[in-house]
Order: structure tokens, then C-alpha cells, then sequence
């Protein structure tokens, strides 16, 4: 198999920054560091899955 089939681009994630709230969007192997404030701890972003855990 010689491919003409490229990888598909990696996703950006979007995190926020844990200080200034701004949006990150990172993509896999990109240093975690917001690009407002240089802050270097970032949360990922809530994806549209919605996890629930029911407390009984
Ligand atoms: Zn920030």
C-alpha cells in the first residue's frame, strides 16, 4: 500500500485558563500555556458529551 491517504489533522482542544479564564485552543503538542497571560494551567474545556453521575 503506497497511501494517498494523509492523517487527518490533529483537533485544536479548547482549555481555559485556570487564572484569566481565557480560551486556549491547543492543539496535541503544544506547550499548555495560556496565550494571555502565559499561565501554565489550563483546563480542558467541557466537550458537548454531557457526563452525569446520578447521586442516589
Ligand atoms: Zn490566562
Amino acid at each position: 500500500m503506497d497511501g494517498g491517504m494523509a492523517p487527518p489533522p490533529p483537533e485544536p482542544v479548547s482549555y481555559l485558563c485556570g487564572d484569566c479564564g481565557a480560551d486556549n485552543s491547543l492543539k496535541p503538542g503544544d506547550v499548555i500555556q495560556c496565550r494571555e497571560c502565559g499561565y501554565r494551567i489550563l483546563y480542558k474545556k467541557r466537550t458537548r458529551r454531557i457526563v452525569q453521575y446520578e447521586a442516589r
